[in-house]
């Protein structure tokens, strides 16, 4: 008998005849002799619509309250799914995630999952029931509800199969595995077999939605073995591992886009010591994440820095930066949140200079303008008009299409 989690995201639970296909997912696995905890998200998009419904009460709600209405989007589709497996006749529990252990921090709308109690869960599956848990949600130190970030039921899924030691977690969503690229976008992408944790946590990160980037480093973290699939074709997966299959293999394993990103660009600071610690100290201490940095120095004493955050931290980036411009020393702050940012993945591209030189030339025969690139051992990142994106995405994609079929 193994133990696996199964999580549906919301398109796999957004009507009644999908809630009564996930039931039957689950329960055929029972039936077969394995021990099932389900993770499931809201239906379709009720999360969005809840935030709607605050914003029209309330633009500025505060993230308490915010996480209260949002974690209710999870109890619906989970008791949902519990009645239709009771109705094929399985013993079935469906747990919150507070009732289920989930104990986070205190960060409403992005909580971090602190530590799971499992005498709960444990108990109903010794009950030899199917226990279906709500994803995206927990309670903090204050006995009040969190929620995870966007997409972060994929997380619920993965450190309930981390604490309950679970054989297998399977991310049940609404195409087929993980492909080369989204295959929304893209239709020839091609499907992986398996993807490495690492190659998989770079695309999540870089904006390849399938799974929560969070979850992948927990995947990571605690060796869990996952895999991602159709909760609608019932064709196989793809599987997410520390290791895959050839030996060497070469570089490029998907494209992904970003457009939740905004540019910063401070012009005629002082061309001395300090001035990029003193501005990135200020960010960090008011919790602002930043990701690429670009420093130019101008002809004359000045230096320019650029550099780009997540677009929901945008107005408070600028604010600070304004308030603290005396001691900054700039000039001038342009803002832009019209960009998007677009990525090629894949292991070893520092030894291969020639990836980042096909990219920029697919770019290049597409009169797309690059606006700034940042590279690491695992990627290249380049940022684009968010009118562009889709269009990068695609002509990267085919630049790299020989190498990226022959490789999957
Ligand atoms: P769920 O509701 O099941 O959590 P999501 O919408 O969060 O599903 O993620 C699945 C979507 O991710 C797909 O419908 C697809 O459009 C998108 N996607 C983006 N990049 C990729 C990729 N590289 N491989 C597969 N899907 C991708
Ligand atoms: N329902 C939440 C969201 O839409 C969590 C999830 O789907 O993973 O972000
Ligand atoms: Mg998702």
């Amino acid at each position: 008998m193994a133990l696996i989690v199964q999580k549906f995201g919301g398109s796999s639970v957004a009507d009644a005849a999908k809630i009564r296909n996930v039931a039957r997912i689950i329960t055929d696995t029972y039936k077969r002799g394995d021990q099932v905890v389900a993770v499931l998200s809201a239906q379709g998009d009720t999360t969005d619509d809840l935030i709607e419904k605050a914003a029209e009460i309330n633009p500025r709600a505060s993230g308490r309250e915010m996480d209260m209405l949002l974690s209710t989007g999870e109890q619906i589709s989970c008791a949902l799914c519990a009645m239709a497996i009771e109705a094929i006749g399985c013993p079935v529990v469906s747990l919150t995630g507070w009732q289920a252990g989930f104990r986070t921090d205190s960060g409403y709308g992005n909580a971090r999952i602190k530590r799971v109690k499992t005498e709960r869960l444990q108990e109903e599956l010794d009950k030899n029931r199917i226990v279906i848990v709500t994803g995206f949600q927990g309670l903090n130190r204050y006995d009040d509800i969190t929620t995870l970030g966007r997409g972060g039921s994929d997380t619920s899924a993965v450190a309930l199969a981390a604490v309950l030691h679970a054989d297998l977690c399977q991310i049940y969503t609404d195409v087929d595995g993980v492909y080369t690229a989204d295959p929304r976008l893209v239709p020839d992408a091609v499907k992986l077999d398996e993807i490495t944790y690492d190659e998989m946590l770079e695309l999540a990160t870089l904006g390849a939605q399938v799974l929560h980037n969070r979850s992948v480093e927990m995947a990571k973290r605690y060796n869990v073995n996952l895999e991602v699939l159709s909760s609608f074709s019932g064709h196989r997966g793809t599987k997410v591992k520390e290791v895959v299959k050839g030996m060497e293999r070469s570089h490029i394993s998907g494209v992904a886009k970003d457009k939740n990103i905004a540019r910063l660009a401070l012009t005629g600071l002082e061309n001395t010591p300090g001035v990029a610690f003193k501005i990135f100290s200020l960010l960090a201490k008011n919790k602002v994440n930043v990701d690429i940095i670009l420093q130019s120095i101008g002809r004359s004493e000045s230096k320019d820095i650029s550099f780009t955050v997540a677009k929901g931290d945008m107005d408070r980036a600028r604010q600070l930066l304004e308030e603290n411009r005396e001691q900054l020393g700039f000039d001038h702050i342009d803002v832009s949140d019209s960009l998007a940012k677009v990525s090629i993945v894949g292991a070893g591209m520092i030894n291969n200079p020639g990836v980042a030189a096909a990219m920029f030339e697919a770019l290049y025969n597409a009169g797309i303008n690059i606006q700034m690139i940042s590279t690491s051992e695992i990627k290249v990142s380049v940022l684009v008009d968010a009118d562009e994106a889709e269009r990068a995405v695609k002509v990267i994609h085919a630049r790299f299409y020989d190498e990226l079929a022959e490789q999957h």
